[in-house]
């Protein structure tokens, strides 16, 4: 069976990610829980298309151990049984599907959170080879353990990202990645000084603060101002290469390689990572009343630009530098498969504001085509 569309939540700015074959798909999601000893993708864990072989384990002695990142996000609980803060280390690719999954599970249940009951082992309690030794995987409940919603749960992390989910046990799921180095990361999205627009006038994206209203586009292409939920990545000390994109009409937006602008086409609008945008490609430009004004793309050039920011408006959208641009990305492709040929992928990257972010890496030369990916406008926050 095909996997229906598997795109989620990430910063769009993060993330990576191949760049062709967009379609938008109107209508709810509908999403199928994972049946007990299930696992998604339907090969072995340590196969190359999903979490990858083993590399070893990582002992607090180790070199490696300095890449293992604490995660404190407030809207997950660690069962942390060992009381060593272990089961909160985990690769920085872990944290970031950890913390996409830790959102879709307050959506899907009010209420509820995203809860990790191992984490990174230290302690020699998974069979030899498992990707707990290395941060890379971890077993989730929910907070309110209810059992039943153990399929879903798994369904979700498959949608977050992870790359390879196991509905291993009834009482937990067991989900982890890749190595850092087999994907690279990415991160960014605009960089300070980009302007939005807010209720009382335009701000520097450096300013920005959740709750804020500014402008963005609803589902039917207009204008409207959209509350700041978050910042999927913010960090105001890191220099990154950006792509400054010109239009005709003079507006030029400046966003990381892999972040997804919204271009026009012949019905509202279609997907494009900001690094296959090409010459004559149409941005939306902020025009007056609510309506967009669609500008040819007239040159684009790598530039480098300090400080990452990566707001996430409720419609996901946001206009910046007035352009027209998704607060998302894609975190998961089932066409995993080609990316032995696709060397070209971005990774997403879900960095919280007091920690360093990564270096960028690009680890390819070529894109690979996707199939079905869509944005996830049914997809409600509240
Ligand atoms: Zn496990």
């Amino acid at each position: 069976m095909r996997l229906p569309l598997v795109l989620l939540w990430l910063g769009a700015a993060t993330a990576c990610g191949p760049g062709r074959g967009f379609t938008r798909r109107h209508g709810p999601r509908r999403i199928t829980p994972l049946v007990f000893n299930q696992h998604d993708p339907n090969i072995s864990e340590n196969s190359k298309s999903a979490s990858g072989p083993p590399e070893g384990r990582i002992t607090r002695e180790d070199e490696k151990f300095r890449d293992l990142v604490p995660n404190y996000n407030p809207d997950i609980d660690f069962k942390d049984d060992e009381g060593t803060g272990a089961d909160r280390l985990m690769t920085q690719r872990c944290k970031e599907k950890l913390n996409t999954l830790a959102i879709s599970v307050m959506n899907q249940w009010p209420g509820v959170r995203l809860r990790v009951i191992e984490g990174w082992d230290e302690e020699n309690s998974h069979q030899d080879n498992s990707l707990h030794y290395e941060g890379r995987a971890v077993d989730l409940t929910t907070s309110d353990r209810d059992r039943s919603k153990y399929g879903m749960l798994a369904r979700l992390a498959v949608e977050a990202g992870f790359d390879w989910v196991f509905y291993e046990s009834r009482s937990y799921i067991h989900c982890s990645v890749k190595t850092e180095s087999s994907v690279g990361t990415g991160a960014g999205c605009f960089p300070s000084g980009s302007i939005v627009h807010t209720e009382e006038g335009p701000r520097d994206i450096a300013v920005l603060k959740k709750g804020d209203r500014i402008l963005a586009a609803a589902d039917d292409g207009k204008m409207v101002y959209s509350e700041v939920l978050t910042f999927i990545d913010r960090d105001p000390n890191v220099t990154r290469q950006y792509i400054e994109v010109t239009a005709e009409n003079g507006v030029t937006i400046t966003t990381t390689p892999s972040h997804l602008l919204l271009l026009a086409a012949a019905d509202s609008w279609r997907e494009s990572f900001a690094m296959n945008i090409e010459v004559g490609d149409v941005l939306l430009t902020r025009g007056h009343g609510s309506v967009m004004r669609p500008s040819r793309v007239v040159k684009t050039r790598m530039v480098s630009r300090k400080g990452v920011y990566a707001p996430l408006t409720k419609t996901g959208t946001i206009i910046v530098d007035d352009a027209l641009a998704s607060c998302y990305a894609l975190v998961r492709s089932h066409a995993l498969a080609h990316a032995a040929m696709a060397p070209l992928r971005w990774m997403a990257d879900w960095t919280s504001s007091n920690e360093v972010s990564r270096g960028v890496h690009w680890y390819a030369k070529a894109l690979y085509n996707v199939g079905d990916y869509v944005l996830p406008s049914s997809y409600k926050y509240h």
